[in-house]
């Protein structure tokens, strides 16, 4: 069963005071070379295995069932019918970010569960929900039209690249705006090798800046957007896109 950490109102610095959700560890595609398990030269590299969320939360989520509680029952373990309760009842056009870590919904961890997604994109209806995917949407064909579909119908899901170049070949796909980690020291906007746009996060280089006031990752855009790499293997990324 599918299981989600809620976060009402957010503490992080860059989402600022939004509701965010967290989804297992095992929702993270085999795609994803990024994951603590990958056998990637990048793996660990995800943002999300850091500090109190990879060190503690995630792992807690991964842990309990549904309905399980921790922090003396301060944090519950809710369902998916739970979730989009969450969801309809925020008001008209809030903005809330899906998944602070772990991926969409999956059984298998290749292919996106469309009728999971479809639950959260209806429940999300007037509102400005937005997430990040690793599932592979260039071989994947069930995967780029449920991404597609989720944007098409208000729930904005970014197709995450590996690096520039990745950046280029999710764009082709035309299935949802795209967003690229960068080398820490990449704090200026950038050109992907086709010459799309990269914008650095406003929230990583500015102060006073939040998801909550920026919202480029909840719109549908013809700009990429990068984010510098956090944590200790950020230097595994410069590699990547030195080259592309
Ligand atoms: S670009 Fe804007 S919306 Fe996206 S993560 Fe940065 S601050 Fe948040």
């Amino acid at each position: 069963m599918s299981k989600f950490l809620i976060t009402k109102r957010s503490q992080n610095r860059v989402t600022g005071p939004i509701m965010v959700t967290t989804s297992p560890r095992k929702t993270c595609p085999s795609a994803c070379p990024f994951r603590k398990t990958s056998d990637s030269d990048q793996a660990g590299l995800c943002y999300a295995e850091h500090g109190m969320l990879g060190g503690f939360l995630w792992t807690k989520l991964d842990d309990l069932l549904v309905g399980g509680s921790f922090q003396n029952g301060a944090i519950k373990v809710h369902s998916l019918e739970e979730l989009c309760n969450s969801i309809r009842s925020l008001p008209k056009g809030t903005i809330w970010r899906h998944n602070q870590a772990g991926d969409l919904p999956t059984k298998d961890g290749e292919t996106i569960d469309v009728a999971e997604l479809d639950c959260l994109v209806a429940a999300n209806d007037n509102k400005q929900g937005f997430t990040y995917t690793h599932f592979d949407v260039i071989n994947n064909e069930n995967n780029c039209e449920a991404v597609k579909s989720a944007n098409d119908n208000g729930f904005t899901i970014n197709l995450s690249a590996n690096d520039l170049e990745h950046a280029d070949q999710l764009s082709e796909t035309n299935a949802g705006p795209v967003t690229v980690v960068v080398p820490a020291s990449q704090t200026m906007n950038t050109l992907t090798p086709n010459g799309v746009k990269v914008v650095v996060c406003p929230a990583r280089v500015r102060e006073n800046v939040t998801c909550a006031t920026c919202r480029l990752c909840a719109r549908q855009r013809d700009f990429v957007i990068g984010f510098p790499a956090l944590g200790r293997n950020q230097h595994k990324l410069k590699a990547a896109n030195d080259n592309a």
